[in-house]
């Protein structure tokens, strides 16, 4: 299983180290076939040790340059980090990323070898015409993506699921999964959505789940481990 932590605008460069302090203490009780990945914001990137993979939340496709407040492939380069967040519904939504311009920061990063998680997830007035139309929409986000990518990572997440306490059901988690896995053959496929301790049994028991991509519940190192070692 894949579990990864996407701290968005939360931590500091001192609480990330206290974090990975103590998920360290912990991780010599994972399963050893498990991955974990923490995405902490880029004032913390750093060289971390431990049993774990540390990614960029977001970067601009280039490698230097005139990008004002963004990062670039130089500043990965620093901290040795390989793996990139691409397409989460918030850089979307919020910072107005389109499909042509995640397409683009796929590409690059592709280019350049890193293994890139890949999120996808349809709004709420989508998930409410019916799964035909969710599908449409969800497959519609893989347009200039090359989906046979050999570090690819697909994570589906429903967007009126995130942060929000509210969990899709089993069954949708199941049945778009299940779609999903046709369009992306034997790439692993993560759920995001208000993933949690109390829920992590259920969720990563789901034919066609391969792990979780989490929000709120990884801001706190003892949340995060509980669900890695659930
Ligand atoms: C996310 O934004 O990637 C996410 C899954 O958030 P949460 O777990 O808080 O729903």
């Amino acid at each position: 299983m894949i579990f990864a932590a996407n701290f968005k605008t939360n931590h500091t460069r001192k609480s990330t180290e206290l974090y990975i302090e103590e998920l360290n203490e912990k991780l010599g009780a994972k399963k050893p076939e498990d991955r974990v990945y923490l995405f902490p914001p880029a004032t913390a990137l750093d060289a971390y040790e431990g049993d774990f993979k540390v990614g960029t939340q977001n970067a601009y496709p280039a490698v230097n340059g005139a990008y004002t407040g963004e990062i670039g492939l130089e500043q990965l380069d620093e901290f040795d980090i390989r793996t990139i967040l691409i397409g989460h519904s918030e850089r979307r939504e919020q910072l107005g990323e389109s499909q042509e311009n995640v397409a683009e920061k796929f590409a690059f990063f592709q280019e350049h070898d890193f293994e890139i998680i890949y999120c996808i997830g349809e709004p709420l007035h989508v998930r409410e015409k019916g799964f035909e139309a969710v599908m449409q929409y969800l497959l519609a986000q893989f347009d200039g993506i090359d989906l046979n990518y050999d570090s690819l990572i697909v994570a589906y997440e429903p967007i009126w699921a995130i942060g929000t306490g509210r969990s899709a059901t089993i069954e949708e988690i199941s049945t778009t999964h299940r779609a999903l896995k046709k369009a992306i053959a034997d790439k692993p496929l993560l759920y995001g959505g208000s993933a949690k301790p109390a829920n992590i049994k259920e969720i990563i028991s789901i034919a066609g789940v391969d792990g979780v991509l989490v929000g709120s519940a990884s801001l706190d190192a003892e949340s995060f481990s509980e669900m890695i070692l659930a």
